[in-house]
């Protein structure tokens, strides 16, 4: 059994979801404790026992410890059950973060899935459906499965109530990958999405984008959506080239100026054509379990965050595998793995 201590490094939720992916996709039982020691509010919150659960039902597991707020959990996968799945937070709890725990499982499971899942699809702090789709999902596509994510609904947070579906086509066995070039850049676009709130928020956020990326008006759109599925507001930067999308991401929030969302987005954008890389901050570390997983590969990325380096420690406690992340230049790394 692998012991986690779900403190290190950036002790938060990604430890003990890298856990369960990797638990379930290699039959390794874990025990995990101290769960998100350093989050304001420590332990297993609705979100993450959805992904306990979820991980269960898909790989038949014994568990101990599921409960709200507990801190220590024990995880004994059995075998991965591809199949019709349909999991609910409940609350405005990521989606997507249930989505990257299981689907590491179901793109070499035996068979196809199909999947539902409810709660909140654009939060802060975690994948917005978007990045989800157009940036996250395609580079494991590449890997051989085939995987198609539909949003339904999206559901902002505090209030939730999104849903999206997923269909898995898994494959007999995973390509590694080698991103290392961004390539040209075909496409570059800002969406400015309303629900519930005045149009103005979106028209002065991608104000500050036309001024400060300096892009024309074909690149920017704003989406209003229905008032019964806000009140919501994010601003997403695209960038479409050669070799990857990358999506940066500013999300609204009460008492925060629209001007103020739109730059933190910019910011991220600006950071990433300027180091000339092909993955961006949060990419880097959600790539690093896929990549591991496949055997080996290679991208290269920004400085890595905290959660990079602790997804790397924690992959290692259940994978024999190399991970070595190397500075090339002021702000650019590479990060390989291999066996
Ligand atoms: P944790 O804080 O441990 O729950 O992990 C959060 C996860 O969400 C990490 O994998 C981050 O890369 C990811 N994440 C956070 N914010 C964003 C964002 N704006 N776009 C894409 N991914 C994000």
């Amino acid at each position: 059994m692998v012991i986690v201590d779900g403190s290190v490094g950036e002790g938060g939720g990604q430890i003990l979801r890298t856990s369960l992916a990797l638990s379930l996709c290699l039959g390794i039982p874990f025990k995990i404790t101290n769960i998100r020691a350093r989050r304001k509010k420590p332990g297993l919150r609705r979100q993450h026992l959805v992904c306990v659960n979820a991980a269960a039902q898909i790989g038949k597991a014994k568990i101990k410890g599921a409960e709200l707020g507990h801190q220590e959990l024990t995880f004994i996968p059995a075998a991965i059950t591809p199949g019709d799945y349909h999991f609910d937070i409940g609350t405005a709890g990521s989606t997507t973060l249930v989505l990257q725990t299981i689907l590491p499982a179901l793109i070499i499971a035996k068979g196809p899935s199909t999947l539902i899942l409810e709660g909140g699809t654009h939060n802060p702090f975690a994948p917005p459906f978007d990045f989800i789709q157009q940036a996250f999902i395609p580079i494991i596509n590449s890997m051989g499965p085939k995987i198609n994510a539909r949003l339904e609904r999206p559901g902002y947070y505090p209030k939730g109530g999104g849903r999206f579906n997923v269909t898995i086509q898994p494959a007999d066995q995973l390509r590694t990958f080698h991103i290392n070039k961004r390539g040209e850049i075909n496409e570059c676009r800002a969406k400015a999405f309303v629900a519930g709130l005045p149009r103005h928020i979106a028209e002065r956020e991608l104000g500050v984008i036309e001024q400060k990326l300096g892009w024309n008006k074909e690149c920017l759109q704003i989406i209003e959506q229905p008032a019964d599925m806000g009140p919501g507001n994010i601003v997403c930067i695209e960038i479409k080239s050669q070799h990857i999308t990358e999506i940066f991401t500013g999300f609204g929030k009460k008492g925060v100026m629209a001007e103020d969302v739109a730059k933190i987005a910019v910011n991220k954008a600006i950071r990433y054509l300027e180091a000339g890389v092909p993955v961006g901050k949060y990419l880097a570390d959600q790539l690093l379990l896929p990549l591991a997983l496949a055997g080996g590969g290679s991208y290269t990325t920004l400085k890595p965050s905290l959660h990079t380096k602790t997804n790397s420690d924690v992959i290692k406690l259940f994978l024999d595998i190399n991970i070595n992340i190397n500075q090339t230049s002021n702000d650019v790394w590479s990060i390989s793995a291999s066996r």
